[in-house]
């Protein structure tokens, strides 16, 4: 049994290791591929310490001691939904529009003038799928955005909404993107994934973009120099083999393109969506995945903790399991995992706050910018005082608001 960390010679000699997990970990050291049997395999028989000790290996390998997090916000234009994901808390059908939000043009662009003359360097945009705001809305509104703060990345869409306003426009991808492109879009964030087998995908989101159409927006994405992060959500009614082939989909992909920066898994949490009462897997299963995944995603740069999903120990414990990011300060802008029950109600953390959580852990934090430049090294300059967030109230909307499901 190897219940604790070990540095990798006494890994590949620890005389109670299999030798099937000794000849993945010696792999592993060589800098070779791992094969999609040997991933499963990682999954059944890898203990805890084991796993832990070789994707740390592999973290240390690619990024020393650098743990990664950036200055952003994000604004979720509506949680009005025409999709019925059952794993979903946040959506509200467009039946249940007293239940959800909406936000106009106006409120979106009121969010980015709250950070002016605040350092943050992104903007993560993302939220519900609804016809009244389709492709020519967004590029209005990244434009904008643009126009007002130049220097903002704007990481949008997932290709579940661009599947759908491509469609409504009457345009292909390539048409879509580069008219979002032109309009300010920086890159794409990893959602809308799920899990890539279909006949899982079917059960769980049946009718929103397919698992090909997701992946074949992103190679479109990519061959138009968009980078792009990639999620995997787990913890639900998947098996380890679909995990694996999950993987094993984006890792195919990867290497035609490279043009991923980060993956990213997503926890299932259970409150309020109709497959509350599978539970949710434990902290360990957490752990292990997210060490499998670093081993397994051998052309991923990044692999990333989203604390607001699994919440700051978690996410401190995953930085010895694989894990060099931890995401950003987010600040209290985002309502998609608060509603589906996560520790973190209201996810805000400032700079300070983020650096202490990293160095608590003896890693090196480093800010970075959407596409991993080091932006300020933490061990070099203290962070800034920063005054606590204020947090955003979203605009509900309540039966007699003028908003109609008629465009
Ligand atoms: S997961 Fe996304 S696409 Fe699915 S219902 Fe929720 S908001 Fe809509």
């Amino acid at each position: 049994m190897i219940a604790a960390p070990l540095n990798i010679d006494a890994l590949l000699h620890h005389s109670e290791l299999p030798e099937d997990l000794r000849n993945i970990a010696q792999k592993v050291v060589n800098n070779e591929r791992i094969s999609p049997e040997e991933g499963i395999l990682l999954y059944e028989k890898g203990e805890l310490g084991f796993l832990g000790s070789l994707a740390n290996f592999v973290r240390e390998r690619k990024h020393g001691n650098y743990t990664y997090f950036n200055r952003n916000f994000h604004i979720e234009p509506t949680n009005l939904c025409v999709y019925s994901c059952k794993f979903c808390s946040y959506s509200r059908l467009i039946k249940e529009r007293e239940d959800g939000w909406i936000m106009t043009e106006e409120d979106m662009l009121n969010i980015v003038k709250r950070y002016d003359g605040k350092p943050v360097t992104e903007v993560h945009l993302v939220g519900g799928v609804i016809p009244q705001m389709g492709l020519h809305f967004f590029a209005d509104l990244i434009k904008k955005i643009k126009l007002h703060r130049p220097d903002l990345h704007v990481k949008a869409f997932t290709p579940v909404e661009y599947f759908y306003m491509f469609k409504k426009a009457k345009v292909d991808y390539k048409e879509g993107l580069q008219i979002l492109q032109n309009a300010g879009l920086d890159s794409i964030p990893g959602g809308g994934a799920e899990i890539f087998d279909e006949e899982i995908r079917n059960i769980i989101c049946a009718d929103k973009c397919t698992a090909q159409e997701w992946l074949d927006i992103h190679e479109t994405a990519h061959s138009l120099n968009i980078p792009s992060n990639a999620t995997m959500l787990y913890g639900h009614i998947e098996s380890y083999a679909h995990r694996i082939d999950h993987m094993n989909r984006l890792r195919t992909l990867q290497d035609k393109t490279n043009g991923f920066n980060c993956f990213i898994p997503l926890k299932f949490r259970a409150a309020n969506n109709e497959m509350a009462y599978l539970g949710e897997v434990s902290v360990i299963d957490d752990l292990r995945n997210y060490a499998v995944s670093r081993i397994f995603l051998d052309n991923f740069a990044h692999l990333k903790a989203y604390w607001p999903m699994i919440g700051r120990t978690t996410a401190q414990l995953s930085l010895s399991f694989g894990v060099d990011d931890i995401d950003g300060t987010v600040d209290d802008t985002t309502k998609i995992y608060s509603m589906a029950g996560s520790e973190e109600q209201n996810p805000s953390l400032t700079t300070k706050q983020i650096v202490e959580l990293i160095k608590a852990v003896g890693r090196h934090p480093i800010e970075r910018d959407s596409v991993y430049n080091v932006l300020t090294d933490y061990l070099k300059v203290s962070p800034p005082e920063e005054a606590a967030p204020q947090f955003i109230e979203l605009p509900v909307l309540h039966n007699n608001n003028s908003y109609s499901n008629e465009s």
